[in-house]
Formats: structure tokens, sequence, C-alpha cells
């Protein structure tokens, strides 16, 4: 399928297989998606690592090489993922590695602008979006804070190691001494940058090793690895929102857009989704996935499931 027939074949199902569009026709103009949300009374987007992954965020390859070849000669890791589960023998090494992949993956702005391009879709709308990312896009792209729920936490937070209380705290200042003190340069754009005839250090002075302000043990990142995942206050808030904004809308002219979330996590968002659209009728759920875009039998006349990647689709809309 060409990609103007696969945005064909998009447009026909959002706008001929749900029954409250069918009223629209299919405009030629580039405002059609724009047209189809709203006439919709709330979107939903649900966001796995693969929306990150067409924005450029990839963890292995060049963009690993580029700020990880020394810890990779060292220890033998070929991605970053490999590396965050590297056992180092010093909390030095660790936080040097931890901070150089939080800044490129966290501070640094996306390769790409799908996140951008995916905030131009909704704007205007009534929108909430859930995610299992971490990495801050939403915010940076323009999402309203208040309109985002990301369920595993923050590469931009720590959290107690215990965890001693339930709350988190901004990492900003400190991962940028964190790589300074390796040897980086951060530039005006924000970019880590090498300086010409590095000697890069794969370790932090000690100083700069997080505590917890009130035990004194070791800070953690606050991501839901296991069970001492913090849920502050705004993890709570967030998490009322969502239902409120689900209570509100109940019943209503739903868009449930579902984009790079892979099987880690269905009951999230990919279950919840399917169940949702299954008991509105006025629900309707779009997916785009690389590989993995698929619906159950009981949602299809309410689903368009698009295998491609996502910032193509999306800059076509
Ligand atoms: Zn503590």
């Amino acid at each position: 399928m060409t990609q103007s027939e696969r945005r064909t074949f998009l447009l026909q199902v959002l706008l001929k297989e749900h029954p409250e569009y069918q009223g629209l026709r299919i405009p030629a103009d580039a405002d059609t998606q724009r047209q189809v949300q709203n006439h919709a009374d709330a979107v939903v987007i649900g966001a796995g690592a693969g929306l990150s992954t067409s924005a450029g965020f990839v963890y292995s390859g060049e963009r690993f090489r580029e700020y990880f070849s020394d810890f990779a000669s060292k220890y033998g890791f070929t991605d970053m993922y490999s590396g965050g589960f590297y056992p180092y023998p010093t909390m030095e090494e660790y936080w040097a590695y931890w901070s150089r992949y939080i800044y490129i993956n966290r501070y640094q702005d996306a390769p790409k602008p799908v996140y951008d391009d995916l905030f131009a879709l909704v704007q205007d709308k009534d929108y909430f979006v859930l995610t299992t990312n971490v990495d801050h896009c939403f915010q940076k792209a323009g999402f309203d804070k208040k309109r985002l729920f990301y369920t595993q936490g923050d590469y931009g937070l720590f959290q107690c190691s215990e965890p001693c209380c339930q709350e988190t705290y901004d990492n900003d200042k400190l991962i940028r001494q964190m790589v300074e003190a390796q040897g980086y340069i951060i530039a005006p754009d924000g970019q880590l940058t090498v300086p010409e005839n590095p000697i890069l250090k794969t370790y932090i002075p000690s100083e700069l090793v997080p505590h917890c302000p009130h035990c004194g043990r070791p800070m953690s990142m606050n991501l839901r690895a296991d069970d001492t995942f913090v849920e502050d206050e705004g993890w709570h808030r967030a998490a009322e929102r969502y239902s409120e904004f689900l209570r509100r809308h109940e019943g209503q002219k739903f868009v449930f857009l579902e984009l790079g979330v892979g099987y880690n996590t269905p009951v999230i968002i990919k279950y919840p989704f399917w169940q949702m659209t299954a008991k509105n009728p006025n629900a309707f759920y779009a997916c785009i996935n690389q590989g993995q875009a698929v619906c159950p039998p009981e949602i299809e006349r309410q689903s368009v499931c698009i295998h491609a990647d996502i910032g193509a689709i999306i800059a076509q809309l």
C-alpha cells in the first residue's frame, strides 16, 4: 500500500466505518484529520516506546556509540538499555553512565519533530495523554501538563532508593553538573557536546553522588522497575485527572489514538483502550505501530490499525 493509499484508507475508515462520522465527506485538503478530530468530543492518546523511537530516540547503533563508546569498550555492552543494567563497581561510575543517559534522553530535544506534529493535531481538542514513556517529550512539545499522565515515572526525577518517603526531586541541575564533570560541554542549543581533544571521564566526583535529603540513602531514578517506585503527589493528581476526563466524557465520541504501544505492559494502555472502545459504540480506536498494529475482532468495525512509522503517518495527517 502506498502512502497516499494508506492515508485514504485511514480517512475512509475514520469517516465511513464510524457511524458518528457518516455525515462527513472525505475532503481532499490537509485539514481532514483536524475535521475528524474536531468531530470527536475527546481524544485520548496512549503512547508507548515506539512513539519515541519514531522521534529518533534510538538506544543502540550510532546514537549509542556517540555517547557511550568508552563504557562500551570497557564493559562490552552494545546498547543503552544493557548499560543501564550493568552492575558498576562504584556509584561514581554508575552515575557517570546514568547522567549521560538521562541527559541525552530527557533534557536533549528529540531528533525528529514527531511530538510537535502530534501536538499540532490535538492542541485545539479536548485531549488527554496516557503514556508509559519517561522521557518528557510530551511536555517539551507543548502538551498541557494537566492533560498528561506518565504512569511509569520520569527520567527527570530522583527518589529515595529505599524509599523512606513518597517524594521525588528534580534532577536537572545535578545531571548537568554530572555530565560537565566528565568533560562534556552543554551547547547553547542544549546538545551534549564533546570538546576538542577530549579526555572524558567515566566517573563523577564523589560529592555529586546523590543522596536522599531525609535518610541519606542513595537516590535512584523515579522509574517503575520494582516495588520501590514512588508515586508522588503529582502522580496521584495526574491519575485522578485521567479518571475524571474519562468520566466527564462517558458515552461520548472518543478517539483512542494508540501510538507505539507494545506488549511489555499492555494492561496500562492497550487493553483498557480495547475495552473502552468495545463498551462505547461512539468510540473509535486508531492504532499506529510498526509491526504490532492489531485489535480484537469485537472492535474491528470501530478501528483502524496501521503498520507504519508513526512519524511518517502523523506528518501526512
Ligand atoms: Zn530516604
